[in-house]
């Protein structure tokens, strides 16, 4: 149903995103609006597909094959012809909005709009399109070419046919489609408030450290990551406007309620990885 697959957002997820469709035989078109993003982008998934190339895991032929296959975008005008868009762009619902308004007056009247939104409303962000019954979310986690698992997000007003499309795209690129209601967080980042929110009121309450409950929730319950090593890896910015649009969108129930440890780190720059500094230093 999908050879072209346009990635807007050039970030952790899309580019994860085009990794993963490029791999699997479509061809990708990556846009954003730093056109920095897009090279470094692009440049930072020839180097995993080398790295696998030299140990074996994947042919010359193969590597080439799955190189050609990732173009830049230069404008979004470029995906015209795409028969699916998927956007991972900033977390916020006007900005979303607005992309996939832009998007209508130039892609098919075919063409699926899916978000890899980790906690806004799919029928929200649906609502100001011209054909809402097209929009779907997608929601990949991170890194996605090693994470196989996906979200495949109805929102109020998609098409079934829509629905099947994304479920057989994620399964035929070797990952497992879990279809969810358009519910806030979905499944993932619904029961995520008790691990990562959760986390940050022990840490606010003075009960433990971040390295102690991080230590012990892997070492114990067996995640792979403690919440604090989780929200270094996603970006605190990430996480905490998921946290944020949880909490809004179920009105202000307690439970949800983000923290400000997490406001005061995102606003001093400490968001993880991706600026070298989190709850942990990375050189
Ligand atoms: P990121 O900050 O790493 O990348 C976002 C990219 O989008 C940036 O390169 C930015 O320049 C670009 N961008 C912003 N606005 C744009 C616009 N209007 N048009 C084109 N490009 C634009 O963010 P990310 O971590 O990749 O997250 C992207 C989306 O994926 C968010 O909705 C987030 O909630 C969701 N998500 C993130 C994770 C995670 O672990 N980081 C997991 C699942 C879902």
């Amino acid at each position: 149903m999908f050879n072209r697959i346009g990635v807007i957002g050039a970030g952790a997820m899309g580019r994860g995103i085009a990794q993963l469709f490029a791999t699997s035989g479509q061809q990708v078109l990556l846009f954003d609006t730093r056109s920095e993003a897009i090279d470094d982008a692009l440049a930072f998934n020839r180097n995993l597909l080398e790295r696998n190339l030299a140990k074996g895991k994947l042919s010359q032929a193969d590597f080439d094959a799955t190189v050609a296959r990732m173009h830049k975008a230069d404008s979004l005008e470029a995906l015209k012809d795409c028969d699916l868009v998927i956007e991972a762009i900033v977390e916020l619902l006007e900005v979303k909005q607005s992309l996939f308004r832009e998007l209508e007056a130039i892609v098919s009247a075919d063409c699926l709009l899916a978000t890899n939104t980790s906690s806004l409303s799919v029928t929200g962000i649906a609502a100001g399109c011209q054909r809402p019954e097209r929009v779907a979310g997608f929601h990949f986690f991170n890194p996605v070419p090693l994470m196989k698992i996906v979200e495949v997000v109805r929102g109020s007003r998609t098409e079934q046919r829509y629905i099947d499309g994304l479920v057989q795209l994620a399964e035929q690129a070797g990952h497992f489609a879990v279809i969810t209601p358009d519910t806030p967080g979905f499944l993932v980042n619904h029961a995520g408030r008790a691990f990562g929110t959760e986390a940050l009121r022990m840490l606010s309450e003075g009960v433990a450290t971040a390295q102690q409950i991080d230590r012990i929730l892997r070492d114990g319950p067996g995640f792979r990551m403690g919440p604090f090593e989780l929200f270094d890896l996603t970006g605190l910015d990430v996480s905490h406007a998921v946290m944020e649009s949880v909490y809004e969108q179920f009105y202000h129930d307690p439970r949800y309620t983000p923290s400000f440890i997490a406001a005061q780190r995102v606003a001093a720059g400490l968001l993880g990885r991706k600026t070298g500094q989190g709850f942990y230093r990375y050189e």
